[in-house]
């Protein structure tokens, strides 16, 4: 037996008649940019998470570029992130023109440490950008207390974390803004790349679609007022030939948003199935000397990824991708420690906990489209290559 990390056949298979036909009637309509599909996705989302508003955009990487820039951070000023996240969430932080500041991650939990961010605020702090890792949310409740002290704003990158809670409120709800993304092994996901900002504020919200649409039109009239760089003045033209923010072009197809408004409505069954999975998994290897995942009461994980950590990792590797189950290493190298963060001046050593994590943990499959055999199968295999003696 073969078996992938995550196998999109099985949920493509999953979709049925449902997306076949809503695919087709986009192809029909003529109408593949901003159209119907996209403004009822956004409508779906924000009732999904109970948020006001949400914007479609091209990926989650523009999410959380769009997001920052809605928030006017830029040159000269820092956000506070975590060193052990997909490289992303940083990537973002520098694509504004702003300076990323690492804090350590619990060990527990693998999150923003939310105890030694106020250590790190300056007087160029402008937010604090927590990852839900794994799809276990981070610790917002203090996190909101850091920023409340200091007016920092908070944008959650949500990218693993759709469908988790945090003491009854849904990740990525949480924030100033939230930042989803739609790349296909995510939770949720479409054909290709898609993203989604959510927010309660209209006026962030708008800044939000017009960047992501060229900074045109009366929205982008609108946002450039709001920003700052523009006078309020009605009497300015408002057609999309008429530019007020240079933004980008991020937006969400049609094909994508009608995939993914199918797919919305099987989240929550996907996610409980998820939550099984993790639930059987952490059963079967109890007892054993792997580091298993934290899934603290007050939060409800989505389970993006079920980490487990050893100190023997390549070699139950190897007796894993023996037995024909795909691994996979989540990740490798700290954030502050990639040859593109390089002039940031980070050296080993200065990440503790993110550094040993990245040299400890490993991820099995965990998909809802897995049966109830192979889960069986894997736990077993993953149990016996733990519990196994080192050789000679
Ligand atoms: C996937 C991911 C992103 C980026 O999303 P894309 O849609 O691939 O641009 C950002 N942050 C995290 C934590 C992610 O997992």
């Amino acid at each position: 037996m073969k078996l992938p990390l995550i196998d999109l056949v099985r949920r493509h298979a999953a979709d049925g008649p449902d997306a076949e036909r809503a695919l087709r009637a986009v192809m029909e309509s003529g109408r593949y940019i901003l159209g119907e599909n996209v403004a009822a996705l956004e409508r779906e989302m924000a009732d999904y998470l109970g948020v006001s508003h949400a914007v479609a955009v091209a990926n989650g990487t523009d999410a959380l570029t769009i997001a920052l820039r809605a928030l006017g951070i830029g040159g000269g000023d820092e956000v506070i992130t975590t060193p052990y996240t997909f490289f992303a969430t940083t990537e973002a932080i520098l694509a504004v023109g702003a300076k990323p500041v690492f804090v350590d991650v619990r060990p527990d939990t693998y999150n923003l440490d939310e105890n030694r961010v106020e250590e790190r605020v300056t007087s160029r702090t402008r937010a604090i950008l927590p990852v839900h890792l794994f799809g276990l949310p981070a610790e917002m409740d203090l996190l909101h207390r850091v920023a409340g002290r200091y007016g920092l704003a908070v944008v959650e990158d949500a990218c693993q974390a759709i469908g988790a809670d945090y003491e009854g409120n849904r990740a990525g709800a949480m924030g100033d803004l939230g930042c989803f993304s739609f790349f296909p092994t995510k939770n949720l996901s479409c054909a290709g790349d898609g993203g989604m900002i959510v927010t309660n504020s209209e006026r962030l919200a708008r800044i939000c679609r017009a960047l992501a649409t060229h900074g045109s039109g009366e929205n982008g009239r609108l946002a450039a007022a709001g920003l700052g760089s523009a006078p309020p003045d009605g009497a300015l033209p408002t057609d999309k030939y008429h530019h007020y923010l240079a933004g980008y072009n991020s937006r969400l197809d049609e094909l994508h948003a009608a995939l993914l408004r199918v797919r919305l409505r099987r989240l929550d069954a996907d996610t409980a199935r998820r939550r099984a999975i993790a639930a059987y998994y952490t059963e079967a290897l109890r007892g054993t000397p792997l580091v298993l995942p934290a899934s603290p009461a007050h939060l409800s994980p989505a389970w993006h990824l079920y980490v487990l950590q050893s100190g023997r990792r390549e070699r139950i590797l190897a007796r894993l991708t023996e037995e024909g189950i795909a691994t996979g290493v989540y990740y490798p190298v700290p954030v502050p420690l990639q040859p593109a963060c390089a002039a940031l001046g980070a050296k080993p050593g200065d990440f503790p906990v993110a550094e040993a994590l990245s040299e400890r943990c490993f991820a099995i499959p965990l998909f809802p489209e897995l049966t109830d055999s192979e889960v069986e199968w894997v736990a077993d295999c993953v149990r016996r290559a733990a519990l196994e003696e080192e050789p000679g």
